[in-house]
């Protein structure tokens, strides 16, 4: 039997210890995203915050997940570079999936991995209203793993606006495009590989509105994780033997 796919869910948890996120998120962000992934039996979650020692990431957390999800928002300058180093090494090297909501577009763990270093302001258009805008994330790749069982676009009554021209990497594949009411677009799900592993930038999720009780969301989450849990997940062994650098063939002659 396959074993199950081990997520954790990161989040700064700050915000969300007082209103306006308090009464939207009671038991934090990180448990409104957990409990998506628990409705389906094929994960084994755990959560981890910032205000834990080591940020929730240390001893053996990271090599015993597969997949990561992150919130962050006010504390990215923060959070630990050695960390984010080892984060981003677990994707490269070992294939871990990493899962980037909204406001962690300023994290370091995908800066590094992307290459780039804006500032918020400095890094794309956004527009926060108190009450929100209405925001439709269109299916522009509907063969893709990501969006099963996701109809033509997904619809969400409030977000924040965040709009293009988006400071990233070209993607190496878009599979939603996002369309506010106040006329903006934005590349809004986005999949980028990076060395044996995958990241999933899924912009949705300010953390005043309840996006992550969304049920179509829930399904986004689960079917990104499922999609970029490492292959060591379904095909037990990692064989590195071709790393040694041994010769395929004979090369007896150039000695
Ligand atoms: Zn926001």
């Amino acid at each position: 039997m396959e074993r199950k796919i081990k997520v954790t869910v990161w989040c700064e948890h700050n915000q969300d210890r007082r209103e306006p996120v308090l009464s939207v998120y009671p038991q934090g962000m990180h448990m409104a995203i957990a409990e998506g992934f628990l409705e389906d039996p094929a994960f084994e979650v755990v959560t981890a915050t910032q205000d834990q020692p080591e940020y929730g990431l240390g001893g053996d957390v990271l090599e015993n997940t597969d997949v990561l999800v992150w919130w962050s928002h006010l504390d990215n300058n923060e959070f630990d570079d050695g960390l984010a180093n080892r984060i981003c090494e677990r994707v490269i090297n070992d294939g871990m999936g990493l899962i980037v909501l909204h406001s962690a577009t300023f994290s370091k763990p995908w800066q590094k991995l992307m290459g780039i270093f804006p500032q918020p302001g400095g890094w794309g258009r956004f527009r926060t209203m108190p009450k929100g805008e209405k925001e439709r994330l269109w299916v522009i790749a509907p063969g893709h793993p990501i969006v099963e069982g996701i109809e033509d676009c997904i619809e969400i009554p409030q977000d924040e606006m965040y709009g293009e021209p988006l400071l990233i990497p070209d993607p190496d594949k878009i599979v939603f495009l996002a369309w506010w009411e106040g006329g903006d677009v934005c590349r809004s799900g986005c999949v980028f590989d990076r060395g044996r592993g995958k990241v999933f930038q899924f912009t949705p999720g300010h953390e005043t509105f309840p996006i992550f009780y969304q049920k179509e969301i829930r399904l986004v989450l689960r079917n990104a994780a499922k999609w970029l849990a490492p292959a060591s997940v379904r095909n037990s062994s990692k064989n590195r033997e071709h790393l040694d650098g041994k010769p395929r063939e004979d090369l007896s002659h150039r000695m």
